[in-house]
């Protein structure tokens, strides 16, 4: 029975061990193997009898840590993990279990030795390790980067002189730094999460229309400026920069995140420099038009354009002294009214009156800041134009006040000290340059004064040795042709008592009469040239110039009526008497008047003014007539002795010149006017005063 069951219990195991899939022997205390399965014969090969160490590692002795060993003495369970080579060279991790296996006494009558292949197990198990390893430092980096970006977030809400308000969808807001709740004005957040929504900050409807509008299609907005309002509904001007909070997978809105400055500061700063800019933009254009045009009216003009093209004013009113410094005269305006223009009190002011009078006077700005409340009495003027407000502002240069600026807005104005000063700037650079004008003109009118004595004196100059010419001329002919006429005379005589050949008495005649009418004309040419040498004196006294005209008409009025030629007198009544030599102005008149009907070759108009009041210098005698007219290049040499367009025997060009002695013996003066094909106009001035021409009597 006994052996039976032994050997049914040996036939049990036997099929138990070739069903596992493990490695089995059983060895017996002297290592020896007495049994394997197929699968360790298969692998490590049949060693029946055989020591264990050799079957499993082919060594020679037995393995240090031998569990086979272990379990015979303790006859207990052991295990370990080993390496080892397999029959294609591989190396297998084996997990090796020793059983003691005890007989029916008790005794350990073998060990059975199963060896599991974890090799596979093994490298799951490295790899695992290694991931989980990655992984956790993966996820520990992660975490420490979050730390730090949530503690740098943290630091970046809490510490930013900026508002950061986070709010819901609905822009309740949620959180919000501590310069959120300063910069509105609140005690901390709760107050102020209690009295308001990001949508009550914004003061104007509008603008958060505008923002929102904005933030839906961008999904983002950036330095958006706005006015917000704070604790008490205090406003201030903001930029806010906004970003949607989306829910990723739902692409829901989640709430908004605002960052806002309070920039009312900025913007001030802003404000002024801009001011400033345009300020300097003024002054820079204004002392470049004053440093480019000399012309008072075109530069004063152009001032007024740049004023009103800058300033924030709507006219311009530019007043400048008279020579006199008494008084004030519109020169220059721009954004007024004609009928405001022509007000007498608008075009003329006197130095004190009213408040343009007083600004010029006291050499100070004035500013009226609302027209309504002033006393100026001119002040219904100026708010009948609609004007509100007005800053009178002199124009000074370095030699005091040249005038004043008065700019004017429809608006009640608040005229700043800075401004003020700048308008001051402003006026400062119109009075240098009014200066500067009155210099140039100055200087324009001396040159022009020395250019016509210059002129003068050279003519003068011309005559006067002309006239030494003439003396000589006149003492060398005179004589001889006066004997040359007497002998002419007598020959007639002869001829007409009969005394020449008949047949050719006619010829004589002829030749006799041509000879006399030459040799009077010589004598004509002499007489003048002595006229316009000085040699003949002149008998100064007061004349009445009516009558000197009216003679000197009567003498050539006969010519006049042949040639069909009116004559139109426009004498002034009671024309104060004139100191003058009568024979010399009448023979300028006489030239003039046969000049002029010299030049009416087919009738026409003669017309002789006269003109002069006793206050004023000058009388004026206008000889003007509507003949053939001088072409504009001879008009420089028509007074030059010699000078003549008519043909020989008609003019001898003595006549202009002896005018133009005589007038400036007279200490007078004479131009002309003319338009070829319409006519001509002599002008003669002739001082009324006897200062200064007594000397010529002598
Ligand atoms: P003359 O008459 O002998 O030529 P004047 O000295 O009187 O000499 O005049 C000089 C020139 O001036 C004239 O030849 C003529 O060309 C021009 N002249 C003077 N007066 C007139 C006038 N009223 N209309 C047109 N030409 C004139």
């Amino acid at each position: 029975m006994t052996t039976e069951k032994n050997f049914q219990k040996q036939k049990d195991y036997q099929a138990l061990i070739q069903s596992v899939t493990d490695y089995v022997v059983a060895i017996n205390r002297n290592y020896r193997i007495i049994m394997a399965n197929e699968l360790f014969k298969n692998q490590f090969g049949v060693h029946p009898g055989g020591f264990c160490f050799r079957g499993w590692k082919n060594r020679e002795t037995k393995c240090e840590n031998c569990l086979v060993e272990k379990s015979f003495r303790d006859g207990q369970n052991h295990s370990n993990e080993d390496t080892v080579i397999m029959k294609d060279g591989r190396v297998a991790h084996m997990l090796i279990k020793s059983t003691p296996v005890k007989d029916e006494n008790g005794d350990i009558s073998y060990v059975l030795e199963t060896a599991t292949d974890i090799t596979e197990k093994k490298r799951l198990e490295n790899e695992l390790n290694k991931l989980t390893g990655d992984l956790e430092h993966i996820v520990g980096d992660r975490l420490q980067n979050l730390q730090k970006s949530e503690e740098r977030y943290r630091t970046m809400f809490e510490r930013s002189r900026d508002a950061i308000l986070l709010t819901d969808a609905a822009g309740n807001i949620l959180e919000i730094n501590q310069a959120g709740v300063e910069i509105f004005g609140y005690r901390n957040k709760e107050e102020l999460r209690a009295e308001k929504t990001a949508r009550d900050l914004f003061q104007d409807r509008e603008a958060l229309r505008r923002f929102r509008r904005e933030i839906f299609r961008e999904g983002f907005v950036t330095e958006f400026e706005a006015k917000l309002t704070g604790k008490g509904n205090r406003a201030f001007d903001a930029a806010i920069t906004c970003n949607v909070m989306i829910l990723e997978e739902m692409g829901k809105v989640t709430g908004y995140v605002m960052i806002i400055r309070d920039v009312t500061q900025r913007n001030q700063y802003q404000k002024k420099v801009e001011q400033q800019n345009t300020q300097l933009a003024i002054l820079n254009a204004i002392s470049t038009t004053v440093s480019s045009s000399l012309d008072l009216h075109e530069l004063l003009k152009s001032v007024l354009e740049k004023i009103l093209e800058i300033l924030e004013s709507d006219s311009v009113r530019i007043y400048l002294l008279e020579k006199a410094k008494k008084k004030l005269v519109l020169v220059a305006h721009k954004g007024l009214s004609e009928t405001f223009i022509q007000e007498h009190h608008i075009q003329a002011r006197n130095v004190g009156d009213g408040m343009l009078g007083q600004t010029v006077k006291n050499a100070e700005p004035k500013v009226v800041n609302n027209l309504q409340r002033s006393k100026d009495r001119y002040v219904d003027l100026l708010l009948k134009e609609g004007l509100k407000s007005t800053a009178y502002i002199p124009l000074l240069s370095r030699e005091g006040p040249v005038g004043i600026m008065a700019v004017s807005s429809l608006s009640p104005f608040r005229y700043s000290p800075d401004y003020v000063a700048f308008l001051s700037g402003v006026g400062n650079q119109i009075g240098i340059a009014v200066h500067n004008a009155h210099l140039y003109e100055n200087l324009k009118k001396a040159y022009k004064d020395l250019k016509d004595t210059q002129d003068q004196l050279i003519r003068t100059e011309k005559l006067a040795s002309l006239g030494k010419l003439a003396a000589t001329i006149a003492h060398e002919i005179n004589n001889p042709l006066a004997a040359v006429l007497n002998y002419i005379r007598l020959m007639i005589k002869l001829t007409a008592r009969g005394r020449f050949n008949a047949a050719k008495l006619d010829d004589i005649t002829r030749y006799l009469s041509t000879m006399e009418s030459e040799t009077a004309r010589c004598g004509e040419i002499v007489k003048n040239l002595l006229a316009f040498s000085r040699q003949s004196r002149m008998t100064m006294a007061n004349h009445n110039i009516r009558e000197i005209i009216d003679k000197t008409v009567a003498l050539i009025s006969h010519d006049l009526g042949l040639k069909e030629i009116s004559v139109v007198k426009n004498l002034q009544e009671n024309l104060p008497p004139v100191f003058c030599d009568f024979r010399q102005i009448q023979q300028v008149l006489l030239n003039l008047l046969s000049n002029a009907s010299e030049a009416m070759t087919n009738g026409g108009t003669l017309t002789i003014s006269a003109k002069g009041q006793e206050d004023e210098e000058f009388l004026e005698i206008c000889v003007s007539d509507t003949g053939c007219g001088i072409p504009e290049d001879l008009l420089d040499n028509i007074f030059e002795p010699f000078f003549t367009t008519k043909e020989e025997g008609k003019g001898v060009g003595l006549g202009l010149s002896v005018v133009y002695g005589i007038i400036a013996r007279h200490n007078g003066s004479i131009e002309v006017k003319s338009e070829p094909g319409k006519g001509t106009s002599f002008r003669v001035l002739l001082p009324f005063s006897q200062e200064g021409l007594e000397n010529l009597n002598t």
